[in-house]
């Protein structure tokens, strides 16, 4: 069986590693557009384009710190050094996955510097086929087809920004910066910025800023963030509209600001899908037909892998990637068509009926533990270990408790479900 893996990030590359662990099964061609492995973890200090005229993909600045630790960010297979702190910069992390491809021997199937353009279905009798069309980038005029019988879509969804509705926006008289394009808080030095949405991003990034700008204003419509707080970050509700270099809040309340940032989030983005592939992204970001958030339901042996939000990534991507392989070589089973379009509406009313809205049907959260290892038990996999959600857990309490500090912790495995904290 041929098959295809669009993207050499942690998603990409975990996908390579299943595929060659089973040459007499599989066979794989990763592509990727960049001439190096890891995806968003490629700093750059560019923004727009690259030197090919594709927009920059990573959203990495310059000081990002992650916000797991490596105990729980590594794939269950392949630890981060021991060496490194819990919580580690950017360029380690690019280091693990540089490591990880190496390790599994990935770069002898991975394309480099090779754009997917395009990706269409092919029916011949009764047997499905996809047809890649993909560009070799440094010779503009080479477009070259191939084809698979299944595809592996990992092409990440943090690239293509959200920039909200909001009245008056086009006409502010001063900065406004999407966090994709976010790097150095030096760019912040003695501004009065309003941190727009206190996702992940919102978060970290009003705590890196709030140490060179004068003011973090972190505007958002959820309830207050317990955490302490720098006494120059204060929380405000939502933005109504901006009125020249003024920023008027739902409340009412008015705020003087020099930079908008917007820390709003990301579509997702598959320019390469043709409308044969049928696939739709709503309006509200929800991507259908898939079961388990991964498989088409029309055309199983097409994936995608890492869409859920609010995950821990790598360890998923793991079950995810191996769950589909075993549905490919008959390791198992999927439900017909109907069941699994039934099991996706059924998941998708239980987070309505728990009061989330529907820009939420990707969101995982603490239902992500029971999604892997439903998916584990089903294609008979190893479940993830249980000590990876003991810490998560661990660690998203401290941060909810207290940003600004919650990364100066070491943790050290002490048993299979127990850690210690050290002082960093
Ligand atoms: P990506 O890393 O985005 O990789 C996608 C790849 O596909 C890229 O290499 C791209 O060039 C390639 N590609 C795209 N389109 C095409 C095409 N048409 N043809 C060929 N190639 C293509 N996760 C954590 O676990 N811990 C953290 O602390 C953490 N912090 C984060 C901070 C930020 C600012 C961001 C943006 C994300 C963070 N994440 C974190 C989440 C992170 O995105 C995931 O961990 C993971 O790296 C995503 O991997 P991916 O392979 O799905 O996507």
């Amino acid at each position: 069986m041929r098959v295809a893996v669009i993207g050499a990030g942690a998603a990409g590359l975990c996908a390579v590693r299943h595929l060659i662990a089973k040459p007499k099964t599989f066979q794989v061609v990763g592509f990727e557009q960049g001439d190096r492995v890891g995806g968003t973890w490629i700093y750059t200090d560019k923004k727009g384009q690259d030197e090919y005229g594709l927009p920059i993909h990573s959203s990495m600045y310059k000081n990002l710190r992650t916000n797991l630790p490596k105990e729980v960010m590594a794939f269950p297979d392949f630890p981060f050094d021991k060496n490194l702190p819990s919580f580690v910069r950017h360029e380690d992390v690019l280091k693990y996955l540089e490591d990880y491809a190496e390790h599994f021997d990935l770069y002898p199937f991975i394309k480099f510097r090779t754009h997917v353009v395009q990706l269409l279905p092919k029916k011949c009798e009764s047997k499905l086929s996809w047809e890649i069309t993909y560009n070799t980038l440094s010779d503009v005029n080479k477009s070259q087809t191939d084809q698979f019988d299944a595809v592996i879509v990992c092409n990440g969804h943090y690239s293509v920004p959200i920039i909200p509705n909001i009245a008056g926006l086009d006409s502010f008289k001063g900065e406004i910066i999407h966090s994709h394009l976010y790097r150095d808080a030096e760019t912040m030095r003695n501004k009065r910025v309003v941190c727009l949405g206190a996702g992940a991003s919102g978060q970290d990034i009003a705590i890196e800023i709030s140490s060179t700008a004068k003011m973090v204003f972190l505007s958002h419509n959820k309830s207050p963030l317990q955490s302490v707080l720098p006494t120059n970050i204060q929380q405000c509700p939502g933005i109504d509209r901006v009125e020249g270099k003024t920023v008027v809040l739902t409340s009412g309340e008015i705020l003087d600001v020099d930079i908008i940032l917007l820390c709003t989030g990301y579509h997702y983005s598959f320019p390469f899908l043709t409308e044969q592939c049928h696939l739709s992204v709503d309006k509200e970001e929800r991507i259908t037909p898939l079961y388990k958030h991964l498989i088409h339901t029309e055309f199983p042996s097409l994936c995608f892998i890492g869409l859920c939000k609010t995950i821990c990534p790598f360890p998923q991507f793991n079950v995810q990637v191996q769950f589909f392989l075993a549905s490919l070589d008959g390791s198992f089973t999927l439900p017909s068509k109907e069941e699994m379009d039934k099991d996706t509406e059924k998941d998708l009313e239980l987070r309505l009926s728990q009061g989330l809205p529907l820009r939420h049907a990707h969101t995982m959260a603490t239902r992500q533990w029971e999604y892997n290892n439903q998916l584990a038990k089903m294609a008979n996999l190893e479940p993830i270990p249980p000590g990876v959600q003991v810490l998560y857990d661990m660690v998203h309490e401290k941060r909810v408790k207290n940003l600004p500090g919650y990364k100066k912790i070491n943790y050290r495995m002490t048993g299979p479900e127990s850690f210690e904290t050290i002082e960093a």
